[in-house]
Formats: structure tokens, sequence, C-alpha cells
């Protein structure tokens, strides 16, 4: 059993395959949204036992995107998982900042009126201004930053409030992932791949690459990969009993 909590499976052109091959390996899948106009018929296409979606509005298209702020609040309540949603604060985004922040309130204050549900949360080059905005949801279910890249004083105040991590071969493989992941909770661990928009050895990285970031999770901790494996599953069972039952 292999989790990727962090996964763009939709926009995989041969998605039917990519789907199949996740569900061949056992490779439990949250594919995470970027529009909410997406949710829907991304869920008709592709929910099944082991993938799950997520309605979302991504921070890089939130200012274009609000006005599917409606469809995301029609959809809200019977969504489990939250994704991708938050901030980013790059170079190429800081100057929707201000409509980001909007939107991100506006999703928690949505979702958060309809029970607890899992939260799949962005965060580059933002992370101080993204714990300020889900701290007070806390109560609203897990929060799960996807490919954390903050600075450490950041990485506490996350781990602090009890924040879940979902780590990727992006991170596992680059000096400043590791940095981080040497920080986390072992409890606090999860695995993702965010393809297709990263790659392996030149090409999309598939939901079946999570066993790379295992791999070097495992290395990291100088322990087993069977450790570092059954550790993931049992947060991803953890994580899972924190939602109510379907
Ligand atoms: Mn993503």
């Amino acid at each position: 059993m292999l989790v990727d909590l962090h996964c763009h499976l939709d926009l995989f052109p041969n998605y039917l395959a990519v789907k199949k091959e996740a569900e061949d390996n056992k490779v439990y899948c949250l594919c995470v949204t970027t529009a909410p106009s997406a949710y829907a018929g991304t869920k008709q296409r592709l929910e099944s036992k082991y993938v799950k979606i997520g309605i979302g509005i991504h921070p890089e298209v939130a200012q274009e995107r609000q006005g599917e702020l409606g469809i995301f609040d029609q959809h809200v309540a019977g969504a489990r998982y939250i994704g991708e949603v938050g901030l980013d604060g790059s170079a190429r985004f800081a100057s929707s900042m201000t409509a980001q922040i909007a939107v991100l309130n506006h999703v928690l204050r949505s979702a958060g009126a309809h029970g607890v549900k899992l939260y799949s949360i962005h965060s580059r080059g933002a992370a101080s201004e993204v714990l300020t905005a889900i701290q007070p949801f806390f109560q609203n279910g897990p929060m799960v930053l996807h490919w954390f890249s903050g600075g450490v004083g950041e990485l506490r105040r996350a781990i602090d409030m009890g924040c879940y991590f979902s780590v990727g071969p992006s991170m596992t493989k680059s000096k400043s992932g590791k940095a981080i992941i040497k920080l986390l909770p072992k409890n606090k661990i999860l695995t993702e791949t965010d393809g297709p928009f990263t790659q392996l050895s030149g090409q999309p990285m598939r939901p079946v690459h999570v066993d790379q970031a295992l791999g070097d999770i495992a290395d990291l901790w100088a322990a087993p990969v069977s450790e570092a494996k059954a550790q993931v599953w049992e947060n991803f069972l953890h994580l899972l009993s924190q939602l109510p039952a379907i």
C-alpha cells in the first residue's frame, strides 16, 4: 500500500493509463484539482477505491478563477478533500497576493461550514502567510502542507500547530528538502508526487514514483524502506480516521 497524497492525475494526457498503473500498484491517490469548474467532471471520470478527488482553487490561478468560488460553494458540502488551495508568494505570483488571501479565506470559511475535511495546502514563498491564514480554521480538519519549502522557524510553527507534511521526490532529492524532512515528526509525514508538474529522469512523475520518496525518507531515517512505508501508511490511516465516515 502506497500513498500519493498530492497529484494532478487529471492533467496527465493519458490519465486512464496512469490511474490504472496506480491502482495495479495499490497507490492511494489524492487527485487535487486546480479550479472549482474541474471538480465534478474529474470526480466522475477518475474517482475509484484508490483515487479520490479534491476540490480546489490553485493560488497561481486564484485571481483569474475567483469567479468560480460560487461553483466551489456548490460542491463543497459533498467533498471530503479540499485542494489544491493555499498561497504562492514567489516572484511570478506575489502581485496577486491580495486576491489569493481573499480566495483562501473564502475557501476555509466555506469548507469549514460543512464539517471536517482534509486540506492539501500549497505554501511556496508564503509559509508564514499560510500558517496565519489556516490557524483560525484548524478545527476544520487535518491540514497537510504539500511540498513545504519555508524556513526553519516557519517549519517549527507548522509542526507546533499540528500540520501534516506531504513530501515527494522533488523534496527528498534536494538538500533543502532533506533538511526539512529531518526535522519532521515521523507521525506527520505523507508521500506525494505533484505529478505531472514534477519530473523524474525527464519524465512527468506518476503516483508510483512515491516509492522514490519512501526510499529517500528511509535513508534519512537510517531505517529500512519497509519501516518508512509502514509509517506513512499508519499516518495515512490516522489522517483518514479524523474524517467523518462515508
Ligand atoms: Mn500541486
